[in-house]
């Protein structure tokens, strides 16, 4: 008799275990890395910038305790971000030499190594949707332009003209750099958003939607649409989201070389970071990463100033932070 009580004892157990392990779930998000200082910035906009970036995270929250893939998941918390002009995202997303808004995104499942990009597109009014439009319901990885736009409306994604991205303090950032007549800079660019996320079934995808650089021209597309680049996710090592001089990361080939530092050199998430962002320094490169393992484990890396991020665990852990 004690052998079978044992023995629905020990099944309980190992059950419990396992439902508590799949309901583990984390997010980790950015809304951009670059020069910023915390005596420039006013006390109000610190906490507009806290506010979108904590109710990115609770929506995520809320949508993985109902079960939500981590694909959704990474969609719709960038929606929140490319919703607010606060963001290099959508709207609020900057300036092209043109004085146009062209905007890149992709996301990544690393269930299967499913993936979906655009690039430069004027009218979509949550590129972040395009890029997993094109993961889900196409057989390509990497749309662009007016082709990327005419698939979306197949799609029917929401188009919009290019002046709903419009935002004041973009253009007036375009038009100092005009001025100014130099090489463009990072503060004017910061703001790009990116997200990673653990489900409870122990899946992770990653995504990140861009306007780009101010000022960029002859269809200029950085790293953030370039899977492997701005943009990796693989169940076996890690999900990844990159903010920063698009044309370093795409040089090192960036997110994709945080996991394989993870699979073939056995470094843990936040290592792999680290030596990914040393390799940027390297370089004279500068921007930020964001990334989480199969296990939850965050990492925010950076060699800037600051990046607009947050995390949040199943554990409750939880942070939002905005200078080093
Ligand atoms: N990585 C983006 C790009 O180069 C910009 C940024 O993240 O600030 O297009």
């Amino acid at each position: 008799m004690n052998i079978v009580k044992t023995l629905i004892t020990a099944i309980i157990l190992v059950f419990s275990i396992v439902v508590t392990a799949q309901q583990k779930y984390a997010i980790v998000i950015h809304g951009g890395a670059g020069v910023m200082s915390k005596e420039k910035m006013t006390e109000e906009q610190q906490s507009n910038y806290a506010a979108k970036l904590n109710e990115a995270l609770n929506l995520g929250e809320k949508m993985l305790k109902e079960g939500a893939n981590a694909t959704d998941v990474v969609v719709k918390v960038i929606n929140v971000l490319e919703d607010s002009p606060l963001f290099n995202a959508g709207k609020g997303a900057v300036f092209t030499h043109d004085e146009k808004v062209e905007l890149d995104a992709s996301i990544m499942d690393g269930k299967n190594l499913n993936a979906g990009a655009v690039a430069g597109v004027r009218d979509i009014k949550n590129p972040i949707n395009a890029a997993l439009e094109v993961m889900i319901n196409s057989k390509h990885v990497f749309l662009s332009g007016e082709g990327a736009s005419e698939f979306a409306k197949k799609q029917k994604l929401e188009i919009v003209p290019n002046n709903y991205f419009y935002t004041d303090s973009r253009f007036e950032s375009l038009m100092k750099l005009k001025k100014r007549e130099r090489e463009r800079t990072r503060q004017d660019n910061t703001g790009t958003v990116g997200c990673a996320v653990l489900d409870t079934k122990g899946n992770i995808a990653a995504g990140t939607s861009t306007g780009g650089m101010t000022n960029k021209k002859y269809g200029r597309i950085g790293d953030a649409p370039v899977i492997g680049a701005g943009t990796y996710a693989n169940n076996k090592t890690c999900a990844v989201s990159c903010t920063g001089h698009g044309e370093y990361y795409i040089r090192l080939a960036f997110a994709r070389d945080v996991s394989a530092l993870m699979e073939y050199k056995n470094l843990s998430v936040e290592e792999a970071c680290r030596e990914e962002i040393r390799k940027l320094s390297e370089l004279n490169g500068t921007g930020g990463v964001i990334a989480l393992d199969n296990e939850g484990n965050i990492a925010m890396e950076f060699n800037t100033s600051g990046m607009f991020r947050g995390y949040l665990k199943s554990s409750g852990e939880r942070e939002v932070a905005i200078f080093k």
